[in-house]
């Protein structure tokens, strides 16, 4: 079932689009019958399970952390993760930063913005960006590289809301990309939004890369976890 899920909606995905299968609470067979069907690219929302996932599974398996970050867990998931989705603060990105030196690497990471109605979803708004942009302490950050944006849109079945809010991260990414010159740190080659209930309009309004869980692995016992 799960190798079905995914041939359909990889054939489905532009060529541009990455898809990562959101694999959280889900067990190691699961990601085992993806993985055998050649898929590389998982998320995950928490350290604790990502870590114990990434011990246990192929050393192939690219580990994307998808969700909201406590800065004192960083440290587990820095020797290893693929790419960080949600970054909301300076200080997280410092974090990152400091413990990507330890491992002497590079950590690719996403700016996370806050797009949707719901004060419950992260992110930063504009003017946080641009601060954290601009800041002293980011010019100096020698271990991440921002990719990109992400974002969450309001949960609702109200297609012109979800379209109004992917349009709106879409123009922030176009704006950042826009003016490499600008922004030497920046690499934005990435645009993270759309899930299950909305990666069709996500693509449509620019994406390029969906987080896909529901659809690709069946539901989940509880449906925010
Ligand atoms: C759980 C989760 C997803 C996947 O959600 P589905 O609706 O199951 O596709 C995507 N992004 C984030 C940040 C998530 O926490």
């Amino acid at each position: 079932m799960i190798e079905e899920n995914l041939k359909k909606i990889k054939a489905a995905l532009p060529e541009h689009v990455t898809l990562v299968a959101v694999s959280k609470t889900k067990p190691n067979e699961d990601i085992m019958e993806a993985y055998e069907s050649g898929h590389r690219d998982f998320g995950e929302n928490k350290v604790q399970e990502m870590t114990q996932k990434h011990e246990d599974l192929p050393k192939d398996i690219r580990w994307h952390m998808i969700g909201h970050l406590q800065r004192n867990k960083v440290k587990y998931m820095a020797p290893f993760v693929h790419l960080v989705h949600g970054v909301d603060s300076l200080r997280l990105l410092k974090e990152i930063n400091k413990q990507a030196k330890k491992h002497d690497r590079v950590i690719d990471c996403l700016l996370q913005m806050h797009i949707a109605k719901e004060s419950t979803k992260f992110g930063l708004d504009d003017e946080e960006l641009e601060a954290l942009l601009t800041s002293e302490e980011f010019r100096l950050m020698e271990n991440v590289k921002i990719k990109g944006l992400m974002g969450m849109a309001t949960f609702t079945e109200n297609h012109n809301v979800i379209t109004e809010e992917f349009t709106y991260l879409k123009s922030r990414f176009d704006a950042l990309k826009e003016r490499p010159e600008q922004w030497p740190q920046l690499d934005m080659e990435i645009l993270s939004m759309g899930m299950s209930g909305d990666y069709d309009l996500a693509i449509s309004c620019g994406s390029t890369m969906v987080r896909i869980g529901s659809s690709i692995f069946g539901e989940r016992s509880c449906k925010f976890k």
